[in-house]
């Protein structure tokens, strides 16, 4: 993971992957943003993370 800096616009909220810094893991699901408590790793990958109401994208993930 890079630590290139992101500017925000003034008043913008952290962009999710900022905040996934400090609360750990959040959402994969395009548009999702809650922290995500279902990790889904396939050997070699990445984990991907998912939130409770999104985990079934996780298992068709694997
Ligand atoms: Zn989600």
């Amino acid at each position: 993971m890079s630590d290139e800096l992101i500017k925000l616009a003034e008043g913008m909220a952290p962009a999710p992957r900022d905040r996934a810094r400090i609360l750990g893991h959040f959402c994969a699901h395009e548009g999702c943003a809650k922290h995500a408590g279902f990790g889904f790793a396939r050997p070699r990958q990445q984990s991907t993370w998912f939130c409770f109401d999104h985990k079934a994208d996780g298992e068709q993930y694997l």
